[in-house]
């Protein structure tokens, strides 16, 4: 499905779609050595008039919340969408499977939209394409590992698509849009930033990234770039925000290899498990170059860790000798010392690979004494109990586990404070809005701006469905447009208004009681109420509760006039009855089903 569209090379094409006019911030440092030449040069943009139209940002996803990061940028009559990523649900949705954005804004708009542009392959970026593809037959935009990730879900979902392939240093013409791709490292290959043109200034989007000095692919986040796009202008920076919190710099991919050599050294003879994420390519690039050198043969176990290593070989991001691949069924025929397993269930998924072998569930791998778990990952939040309890499980087993607690065998793919510090230094923005995390991340974000010297009034702290102008000089918030989530529910999309997730919830908080009722056998107010529950009593008061809660159904019948016989004002009274009832001896509202069986 990927089509590949020749794009022009940076070098020589006019970059700066408009001449710049002279930047308005003020860096605190510079103002307080030069105040007449900032204020003066400061007047002058404000006497500037254009009469060029605002670029309008809009945030449909990825501002207050980590995951469904979206976002729309608009000139005129055109539309290009950065990412179309999904969450992953709390409890207060039960049942329901993922969270993708609400896309009404781009539908109403539909017309305008030119294309969408992946920053990289992660869930949170990619995950809610399916969802928003079958609505907008739009062409996608994105690197080789991207797309492979994409197509994946898309054959899965069935949706016909055009994806057209992208490298760091391409140039794409949307529109009235020009995008650069950047190259930065993440902890997933062929990630890029983006650097957007348009009639009024440069965008800069960061998408995720982490500033890694030894990457395993042996090329650097494009710091180079990202300060001569500074030099030139740049208009508004979107950087990420997932780890504003964290102090100093992130630790170095290389240095996760070196860990895993030692426990290499330390742990050989033993049989060696390490789990991480399937698109941790890196990741599982140093393990496999590890494993060769330790000269342990390496099996896949896990869909996702198969699939996903099968199309990173194929598109040149990982490379192994094949010949030290084995199937998993086949490890019984090496030794211990012989062996690595990289398994999927880094989160303690419930049906992942490492789940099933810690509960004795996966064909073929009994992972016991003398064998070594390598959590190659840090649990993301809400998953910590999941994997704990994975961790447990395996300790029970007899097994040794090493998580990112222990020892230094995980590296977070984002920016600490430093390395944001750096592109904020390089970029030099007029305008900033942190994207890509919680509110707190954001506002933390701002201050971090802040206290290099940007001015408040030239941060903007994004919202959902945020519409946010920007001209030449100015930058400020536009009002709202419909954004929030869609559910998905098994193969099709839910509706949030619906029964079905109230009902839900009902059912598995307060139980359900049904109670079916001959009406036939009325004749000597002899009633024989039928009543089931399900999540309402315990065993031991059971046999009371029904014979109560029939004594009580029999007696509102008796009362109730049954020559105006209405059956929907039989089934309310008793309804009501009943739950007054039970409510009265359990302090619960358990759904209420009443059957009236006719002869
Ligand atoms: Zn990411
Ligand atoms: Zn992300």
């Amino acid at each position: 499905m990927n089509e590949n569209q020749n794009l022009t090379h940076r070098e020589g094409a006019n970059f700066g779609v408009e001449k710049k006019q002279p930047q308005t911030k003020q860096r605190k440092q510079v103002s307080n050595r030069q105040p007449k030449a900032q204020n003066l040069q400061k007047e002058q943009n404000f006497a500037v008039k254009t009469n060029k139209k605002p670029v309008k940002i809009t945030f449909l996803g990825g501002v207050g919340e980590i995951g469904k990061n979206i976002t729309a940028i608009e000139y005129d009559d055109e539309i290009i969408v950065v990412d179309g990523g999904l969450a992953f649900p709390t409890g207060e949705f039960p049942g329901i499977d993922l969270v993708v954005p609400d896309i009404s804004y781009l539908i109403a708009n539909k017309s305008k939209v030119k294309g969408i542009v992946l920053t990289h392959g992660h869930e949170d970026h990619i995950g809610g394409l399916p969802y928003i593809l079958n609505e907008l037959k739009v062409p996608v935009y994105g690197t080789p590992m991207t797309l492979a990730l994409l197509d994946n879900k898309m054959q899965e979902h069935r949706i016909e698509y055009k994806a057209v392939t992208v490298k760091p240093k391409n140039l794409l013409k949307l529109g009235n849009f020009q995008i650069e791709f950047i190259k930065v490292s993440h902890s997933i290959a062929g990630s890029l930033a983006l650097c957007i043109s348009t009639p009024v200034g440069n965008i800069i989007h960061t998408g995720d990234f982490k500033i890694d000095f030894e990457p395993i692919d042996g090329s650097m986040t494009d710091l180079t770039r990202f300060g001569e796009l500074g030099k030139k202008g740049v208009n508004l920076l979107l950087c990420e925000s997932t780890n504003v919190c964290r102090k100093g710099y992130s630790m170095s991919e290389s240095n996760v290899g070196r860990t895993l050599e030692g426990l290499f050294e330390k742990f050989a003879g033993k049989r060696l498990f390490v789990s991480t994420f399937a698109s941790n390519v890196h990741r599982l690039q140093q393990l496999l170059w590890i494993a060769e050198k330790f000269k342990r043969k390496v099996a896949f176990a896990g869909r996702s860790m198969i699939n996903i290593t099968e199309a990173a070989a194929k598109i040149g991001e990982l490379s192994y000798n094949r010949e030290n691949i084995i199937d998993i069924d086949k490890i019984d025929k090496y030794a211990d010392g012989e062996l690595l397993i990289l398994c999927t269930g880094s989160q303690g998924e419930p049906l992942s690979a490492l789940t099933r072998m810690a509960h004795g569930e996966f064909p073929k791998v009994k992972i016991g004494e003398g064998d070594v778990v390598i959590f190659s990952a840090s649990p993301i939040p809400g998953n910590e109990k999941a994997v704990y309890n994975v961790i447990n499980a395996l300790y029970k087993k007899g097994a040794d586990v090493i998580y990112d607690e222990l020892a230094e065998v995980h590296a977070s793919g984002h920016a600490c404070q430093e390395e944001l510090k750096t592109i904020h230094a390089l970029t030099n923005p007029k305008f900033f809005i942190p994207i890509h995390g919680e509110y707190r991340h954001l506002k933390r974000h701002k201050e971090l701006a802040i206290s290099m010297g940007m001015n408040s009034r030239d941060i903007i702290m994004p919202e959902l469905g945020m519409q946010v102008e920007m001209g030449e000089n100015y930058i400020k918030q536009a009002g709202f447009v419909t954004a929030g989530i869609r559910l998905v529910d098994g193969y099709g999309l839910g509706d949030l208004e619906s029964n079905v997730l109230k009902e839900r919830k009902q059912l598995s908080e307060e139980g359900i009681c049904v109670a079916v009722i001959n009406m036939s056998s009325s004749g000597e107010g002899g009633f024989e109420p039928f009543i089931i529950t399900r999540g309402v009593v315990y065993e031991k008061e059971a046999e009371a509760f029904t014979e109560d809660a029939r004594s009580v159904i029999a007696s509102a019948l008796r009362e109730q006039d049954l020559r105006s016989f209405d059956p929907n004002e039989i089934k309310a009274n008793i309804k009501k009855v009943l739950s007054n009832f039970i409510y009265k001896r359990t302090k619960r509202r358990p759904m209420i089903l009443t059957i009236l069986l006719m002869a």
